[in-house]
């Protein structure tokens, strides 16, 4: 047999086998495969632009402030800044404060809905928050956090982490538009929680949004599962 004939029969017997591979992976992943969701805890389930008015607003009465209404970009600090150059490190020493991060409010229905969804068949919820770097107080609140909020059990379940681009998972439910970090290519599905700062960018065909807690969040894990 001359050479040529034989690679193609060579190729042949490769394609079959690479076929077989591809196709049991994929059979295995619609069978046996786990949902792993990323929930974010500022602005998702916590109430980090609440619990920062109203503290703000205490701290420094005789100052002027931004409503949530009138909230426009992710990072507090900027508006506040463009509003008067001082009252960007006053915005930063709310949230660098002792017990701040403890003391925000649960937003409604996100504890219940992560409670729900760690108890669904073949699903793993992780909590994936970013820390400040002013550390003195913030990693340890945001485990109080969990624990007072979704119970001791779910201490197994938190990633801390400022760059969330590197933790594998099927969905990223996240307040914050952009999620970007040293991989260029994560591997879940950014869904964008809608918060007074982001509810008024354009829609964004290729993205999809989480209006609060009462929207539609089963069947958003639901989509992922087939
Ligand atoms: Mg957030």
């Amino acid at each position: 047999m001359t050479l040529l004939p034989r690679i193609v029969r060579w190729l042949e017997r490769g394609s079959v086998s690479l076929h077989f591979h591809y196709q049991s992976s994929a059979n295995m992943c619609t069978k046996n495969r786990r949902l792993r969701v990323l929930v974010d805890m500022d602005g998702v389930i916590a109430d980090f632009e609440g619990g920062f008015l109203k503290k703000f607003k205490a701290r420094y009465p005789n100052e002027p402030f931004i409503s949530l209404e009138d909230r426009r970009g992710f990072w507090v600090s900027t508006q506040y800044g463009d509003m008067r150059s001082d009252l960007c490190d006053k915005a930063i020493s709310i949230w660098e404060s002792k017990n701040f991060f403890i003391d925000l409010e649960p937003l409604p229905g996100g504890v219940e809905a992560v409670k729900e969804m760690s108890k669904m068949e073949n699903t793993d919820v992780f909590i994936c928050t970013s820390p400040i770097k002013h550390y003195s107080y913030c990693p340890y609140e945001k485990y109080a956090w969990v624990e007072k909020h979704l119970g001791p059990e779910f201490l197994e379940q938190i990633i801390l982490t400022r760059d969330k681009t590197i933790v594998t998972g099927d969905i990223l439910i996240d307040d914050k538009p952009d999620i970007l970090g040293v991989e260029p290519n994560p591997s879940w599905e950014h869904v964008l929680f809608t918060a007074c700062h982001n509810k008024h960018l354009p829609a964004n065909p290729s993205q999809r949004r989480l209006l609060s807690w009462a929207d539609d969040w089963r069947a958003v894990l639901a989509s992922k599962r087939q």
